[in-house]
């Protein structure tokens, strides 16, 4: 947060609008532009953003979405909101994304929706995932909560799928606080979502005095309250105008990082494909070597007070999935993607001594341990 953002939050908390007022709709612009989509409609955070893209692309109880294991749980859940299943797809190896290659033999006649996630900012394969949608007939969102901003063979995240969800918690590419936005080109969609995020009421104009009177709404769907508030779009629309200068720092951290680490065999750094600008979400390095030291490093690198985490716990790992009946070693890419990763300090404000701290400390405890 700089004055910048806390001066537009405090000009909303003075103005006429907390929420559903004219700032929701100067985000929304704002966003479509630099996502060169022609929409964007913004929701109270990025599992909401999930839930209505989902919904709006039709998806209902007995239907099944083919997505990836290495990812926030809220990918998935969406889909067990409207009762619909889940059937996980293994990952590439080197980036983290769900595997093109495996797609195909996944689908059934059931499969409604094929959802990627750009996992720690490197965009999916996009031509290769919407070749398969396009042949089958099945729409592709892409779980961009990673990787607002990046860029896939010279075209903006936002414009790669069917529909693009990101998120502005805190820790995302920009915040809001918390929220989240659903993106798109051919807006027929967009409607669909304004309506879902506001309990499927209408306020249509031309009905007003003709049926009942002044008061006129009604609701034709069953919806929620997912309302981004003007607060937070002000928020919001002040970090988007410095998305790029965080972006730019962000990519500067990680060559650093990769220039200090990539001689270094006990540990395998991040790939990044051929023509794709990825928005460094995450540094995540990974163990070449015995999987078992990743506890004892990882505690050893908090010990030497680097906040580390792991980025992610396969989701079918978790209880409430186990209950579903999924079960250990289906997706064994992503396990052993799991077994071995570990996430960097990464932030736009870091330092260039910061950055030098990581590296130094993390090279100690490589030559202790690996
Ligand atoms: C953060 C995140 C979400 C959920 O976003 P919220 O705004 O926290 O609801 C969904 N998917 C991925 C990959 C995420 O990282």
């Amino acid at each position: 947060m700089d004055e910048e953002d806390i001066a537009a939050v405090v000009e909303v908390l003075k103005s006429d609008f907390l929420t559903t007022g004219p700032v929701v709709g100067r985000f929304e612009a704002a966003l479509a532009k630099a996502t060169d989509t022609s929409h964007a409609v913004v929701v109270s955070s990025g599992t909401a953003a999930l839930h209505a893209a989902y919904h709006v692309s039709g998806l209902l109880p007995g239907d099944e979405v083919v997505t990836t294991p290495l990812t926030f749980a809220a990918t998935a859940n969406a889909a067990l909101y409207l009762g619909a299943s889940v059937r996980f797809v293994d990952i590439q190896a080197d980036t983290g994304n769900l595997d093109p290659e495996r797609i195909e033999s996944a689908l059934s006649k059931r499969t409604k929706l094929i959802v990627a996630v750009d996992f720690a900012g490197h965009p999916a394969d996009y031509d290769a995932i919407t070749a398969i949608g396009r042949r089958h007939d099945i729409r592709v969102i892409a779980d961009a909560a990673h990787s607002l901003g990046a860029r896939y063979r010279g075209r903006s995240v936002g414009s790669l799928a069917d529909l693009t969800t990101v998120s502005f918690h805190p820790v995302k590419p920009i915040t809001s606080g918390e929220g989240g936005a659903v993106l798109g080109n051919h807006g027929e969609w967009a409607r669909g979502i304004e309506s879902f995020r506001n309990h499927g009421i209408t306020r249509d104009a031309a009905r007003l005095q003709r049926d009942e009177g002044p008061w006129f709404y009604e609701m034709q769907a069953l919806g929620f309250n997912y309302r981004l508030t003007d607060i937070q779009c002000a928020l919001g629309l002040s970090q988007l105008k410095k998305l790029g200068r965080f972006l730019a720092r962000r990519r500067h951290i990680a060559e650093r990082y990769t220039a200090a680490f990539s001689h270094c065999g006990a540990l395998l750094t991040p790939v990044v494909r051929p023509d794709v600008e990825p928005g460094w979400h995450l540094y995540v390095v990974r163990l070449a070597g015995d999987p078992a030291l990743r506890r004892p490093f990882f505690e050893r690198l908090r010990a030497l007070g680097l906040a580390v985490q792991v980025h992610y716990i396969p989701v079918y790992y978790h209880p409430y999935y186990a209950s579903l009946g999924f079960v250990r070693g289906l997706c064994p890419v992503a396990e052993d993607f799991y077994r071995r990763a570990i996430s960097l300090p990464l932030f736009p404000l870091m330092t260039d001594a910061e950055v030098d701290r990581v590296i130094n400390r993390v090279l100690v405890a490589v030559d202790e341990l690996l």
